[in-house]
């Protein structure tokens, strides 16, 4: 599933090829996707894409007429920029045509992905209106998330992964996140004392910095097909390594499920 990284990821990968550029055509191959395509797509031709931008997992094509396209990636949905006349690949549901000869197109298998055409404040549509602060902006402070867990006698992951809380901490980031400030998972979150959380918010910030960094975790594909893995699967301290040996302590990295997600932790390191 495309994760925060992945969806940043795309972001910066497909932003030069499409701001600036004039839309020639939009073409809907299939329309019935988590929610339908929005019949009103059509009125971008002829627009210009002025930028495109990112809120938690979700990413808005600005338009210049003021309208946005609304994009979720769902469980398996990619963009890619494709030359116009390059034939489409089965699951690819959308394309964008653009002035200068590209395509931007919608793959999804699955099709739990959205694309949406919105008129006035994107922030405030329904999907978007509730959502807590970014993990990489100013708004998620050691303050906010010490405010989120006081009222919470929840474990400390499920928190971290409520959307409302702060958004795109997928499980593997939670995870990692906890391993580097050496909190369990299932310590309650009201019983963490300020300069602990005040790490977490740190480790947060930086697991997801770095999986950016090394272009997502997961995704493979957006702009060229390298096949390799992403680079920073290979730096995980506690995801999905059960039984194997802690990589700072060598004691055998723990699992179990926890609101319905596989979880991993070190005995001896978090506490
Ligand atoms: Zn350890």
């Amino acid at each position: 599933m495309p994760e925060l990284p992945e969806v940043e990821t795309t972001r910066r990968g497909i932003a030069p090829h499409v701001s600036g550029v004039r839309v020639v055509a939009v073409i809907v191959r299939r329309r019935d996707l988590r929610q339908p395509v929005s019949k009103s797509v059509a009125a971008i031709a002829g627009r210009r894409v002025t930028g495109v931008r990112r809120r938690a997992k979700y990413l808005l094509l600005e338009i210049d007429d003021g309208s946005t396209l609304l994009i979720h990636l769902g469980m398996s949905g990619s963009l890619r920029v494709a030359a116009a006349a390059q034939p489409w690949k089965p699951h690819d549901h959308l394309g964008i045509t653009l002035a200068n000869g590209k395509q931007l197109r919608f793959h999804d298998p699955r099709r739990f992905g959205l694309v949406l055409h919105l008129t006035g404040d994107p922030l405030a549509h329904q999907l978007l209106e509730k959502l807590g602060p970014e993990p990489l902006e100013d708004g998620f402070t050691t303050a906010h998330l010490a405010a989120a867990c006081a009222k919470r006698s929840a474990a400390i992951k499920p928190v971290i992964m409520d959307s409302k809380v702060v958004v795109g901490v997928g499980n593997i980031y939670a995870s990692e996140a906890l391993f580097r400030a050496r909190i369990r998972p299932r310590t309650a979150a009201r019983h963490i004392s300020k300069p602990r959380l005040a790490k977490l918010v740190a480790a947060i910030r930086a697991v997801l910095t770095e999986s950016i960094a090394a272009g997502g975790t997961t995704l493979r594909d957006f702009l060229h097909s390298t096949g390799e893995p992403g680079y920073f699967k290979q730096r995980l301290f506690v995801y999905q390594r059960k039984g194997e040996p802690c990589r700072v302590c060598g004691t055998a990295i723990r699992h179990a499920v926890l609101g319905q997600r596989a979880t991993y932790w070190c005995p001896h390191c978090q506490k």
